[in-house]
């Protein structure tokens, strides 16, 4: 492989039922960022069934290029079909870089089309840069958590790279930008080794966690599950969501999809209130980019505190529904 004949970054622009997910612009606002260190140009790869006019919105959002592949078998997200257009469209083209959302679908599509370009692949990056060889510099949690690495592929091109959602700012739109529109024609066929039977909603009572613009967050300390009802008309008085450090949802007193953290959602609320929380790095990770934190804790030593901008130090069973009192009587 020459690494030489290798450039441009590429972002896949994940659509689901032809609206394109947050995430497709939080990546083309770090491609944007890459494109002024390396100076190439950014395409978005879309995929799906009559998307073509998404294209334009891309362009808007920063994009130079958008290669389009449309066909009824790219209706809905499958494996095999997405990866092998995917893995096409790089054989010709030759991205240098190629960011995808590590989302439930690019965590499924990535590991593929890196395995089928036998190039590599970081997953769940925080940050990207490039070095004064051009290489890029891709910032991931490891070791559990405990540690920041930085990895980067000076021999295998595209460098491929999955990004958490909700870490970077989505770009601000563009008016009537202009850009090239590329449809390629590649023959995908029907997938018979599975089928869709059914598309179930996932059930998050209104706004998922990522939406949510106050969530009111419970830690282990609480003790007991009885407890999250105190914690629930908190999130409930402020039009908020209740979410978890990973013991709640290990205990099954939360839902998984509600879980802040590394292993879990990353969120990046106005307000965010941690119940209890002691702050370790797999959970500050997933929520030290929200807008204001305050933090209840009976330690004023906890971890958690060092990134608040508001410690409340105490028995949370007081202090709870004593702000609940407060909001329910200025209401
Ligand atoms: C690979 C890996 C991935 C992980 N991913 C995640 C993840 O995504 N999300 C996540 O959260 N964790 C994750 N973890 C687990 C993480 O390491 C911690 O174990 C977890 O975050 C601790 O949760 P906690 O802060 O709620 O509990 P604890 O650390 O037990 O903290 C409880 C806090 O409650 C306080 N407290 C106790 N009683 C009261 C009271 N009455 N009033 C007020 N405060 C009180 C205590 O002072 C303490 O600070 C991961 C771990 C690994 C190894």
């Amino acid at each position: 492989m020459n690494i030489n004949d290798y450039s441009g970054i590429w972002v896949f622009s994940e659509q689901i039922d032809g609206q394109l997910s947050k995430v497709s612009f939080e990546l083309l606002g770090k491609a944007v960022e890459l494109k002024k260190e390396t100076n190439e140009e950014i395409t978005s790869v879309l995929l799906g069934s009559n998307v073509s006019s998404l294209a334009q919105i891309l362009i808007n959002f920063g994009s130079d290029k958008v290669i389009i592949v449309d066909s009824p078998n790219l209706k809905e997200y499958k494996t095999i079909s997405y990866s092998k257009v995917l893995y096409e469209l790089a054989v010709k083209y030759k991205p240098s870089i190629f960011l995808i959302g590590a989302t439930s679908i690019g965590k499924d599509l990535a590991p593929r089309v890196m395995a089928k370009l036998q190039t590599g692949l970081t997953a769940d990056c925080l940050d990207l840069s490039i070095d004064q060889d051009g290489n890029l510099v891709q910032t991931k949690p490891s070791y559990g958590g405990n540690i920041m690495c930085k990895i980067i592929m000076p021999n295998h091109r595209p460098q491929m790279t999955t990004l958490r959602p909700k870490v970077f700012n989505p770009i601000e739109e563009r008016k009537k930008a202009e850009g090239i529109i590329i449809k390629e024609d590649i023959l995908v066929e029907e997938e018979k080794d599975y089928v869709i039977l059914e598309t179930i909603q996932q059930q998050t009572g209104g706004l998922t966690i990522e939406e949510a613009e106050i969530i009111v967050s419970a830690g282990r300390g609480i003790g007991d599950k009885e407890n999250i009802r105190l914690l629930q008309e908190l999130a409930d008085a402020m039009g908020g969501k209740l979410g978890a450090s990973r013991p709640l949802v290990d205990n099954g007193w939360i839902e998984p999809y509600d879980q802040i953290g590394q292993s879990g959602k990353t969120v990046k609320p106005k307000l965010i209130i941690n119940v209890a929380i002691s702050g370790s790095v797999q959970y500050m990770v997933g929520m030290q980019n929200s807008g204001y934190i305050v933090s209840i804790n009976r330690n004023p030593d906890a971890e958690i505190i060092t990134i608040s901008q508001c410690a409340i130090v105490g028995d949370f069973k007081d202090i709870v529904p004593a702000i609940t009192q407060e909001i329910k009587n200025r209401k």
